[in-house]
């Protein structure tokens, strides 16, 4: 395989295991026992009901899901549930919602809450740059709040709370998209856990939802359908024609997880052992990279930092460009470097990164 490929540390879509690409080379062609291209099966196939009904399977067992979930395959990305969970959950509602403001993506969820109805912003790390996260000390959940909403993982800004936060008795919303199935999450303490594809699990165009069947006992009735939860339980997520290559992808990834990992506690074993060589390296570079987040947030999967000043960064950037090393830009609202550590990128790529960047320490110190 193409080993620029292999060293792909994009902040999402992120790195795929070669092994499934094969697959996934393979399936477009013809799906082994099928005969069909998969860009080319009916979703209304028999397949297709297995290919859901497996991968539904496979995320309970990954997970320890109990059977009061609902798992579906939506589309519209995590930006559509940053409308749809508060819709579903607020409009309506003179009890805030609480909202937690730790960076980019919460700050753009926070916004699509406000339109539909009243929220408390609990705590904010925007005067101090999201370089850090809330100690519990800092945060008094509200009994009576519609719901709590978090990001487990800012994908922008490199942080990631390492506990569940909340009351148990305020339905804990979470925000997943880069780090779900990355690691065990207690999923049976959320209400709804929602996380798009394509960052650890797949290519862009699905999005899970995990939802507890209690939370949509009061859920308005009068919301267009393809935005009503229940319209999607009730069609086992095959309402309308849903992305069926998607879905496929990520079953793949569903397996490999399963049989050649071997489950979610030894890929969070892999995941910890990429990202503490990278920490360690920049912790022992004298200041020449200077990690972003304070260290008790830092986060697994993007490792977010700066060098000492624009230019030698453009000139790391270029340089590892060059090198093989693609996706290592900062995300445009903040700049600096980021080496998303996805699941699908192997301890030996985070190693070469390492061996690159402490060859350009040394070249340039
Ligand atoms: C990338 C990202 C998003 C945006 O998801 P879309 O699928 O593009 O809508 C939302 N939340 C988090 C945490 C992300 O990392």
């Amino acid at each position: 395989m193409n080993p620029r490929n292999s060293l792909n540390f994009s902040g999402g879509p992120g790195a795929l295991p070669e092994s499934v690409l094969l697959q996934v080379q393979q399936s477009i062609i013809e799906v082994p026992g099928v005969g069909l291209s998969v860009l080319g099966i009916s979703h209304r196939s028999d397949w297709f009901a297995g290919v859901v009904a497996e991968l539904e399977g496979n995320m309970r067992k990954l997970l320890g899901l109990p059977q009061n979930y609902h798992v579906l395959f939506l589309q519209g990305g995590a930006t559509q549930q940053f409308s749809m969970i508060p819709m579903t959950l607020l409009r309506g509602k003179t009890a805030p919602a609480e909202y937690l403001h730790t960076g980019y993506w919460s700050g753009k969820a926070l916004a699509e809450a406000r339109r539909e109805g009243p929220v408390r912003v609990l705590w904010s790390g925007e005067s101090g740059g999201f370089r850090r996260l809330p100690g519990d000390d800092e945060l008094i959940f509200s009994p009576d709040a519609s719901y709590l909403h978090y990001v487990s993982n800012e994908t922008v800004e490199g942080l990631q709370f390492h506990r569940v936060l909340g009351r148990d008795d305020v339905p804990r919303v979470c925000d997943m998209s880069s780090d779900f199935l990355s690691q065990p999450c207690e999923a049976e303490r959320y209400s709804l856990i929602y996380a798009h594809a394509q960052k650890n699990i797949g290519p862009a165009g699905v999005t899970v939802v995990l939802v507890r069947d209690e939370l949509l006992k009061d859920a308005p009735t009068d919301q267009p359908g393809f935005l009503d939860y229940r319209t999607h339980i009730n069609a086992h997520s095959i309402y309308n024609t849903p992305p069926v290559f998607a879905i496929y992808v990520v079953l793949l990834i569903t397996r490999w997880l399963l049989d050649d990992i071997g489950g979610l506690e030894r890929m969070a074993g892999i995941n910890r052992s990429k990202a503490e060589l990278l920490y360690r390296l920049l912790d022992g570079s004298n200041d020449f990279y200077r990690g972003r987040a304070e260290v008790k947030d830092r986060s697994l999967m993007n490792v977010a930092f700066n060098l000492s000043n624009p230019e030698i960064e453009k000139r790391f950037l270029e340089e590892a460009q060059a090198a093989g090393f693609s996706g290592l830009a900062g995300h445009r609202s903040t700049g600096g470097v980021r080496a998303s550590l996805y699941n699908g990128l192997t301890l030996d790529a985070v190693e070469q990164l390492a061996g690159f960047m402490e060859d350009f320490r040394r070249g340039n110190s």
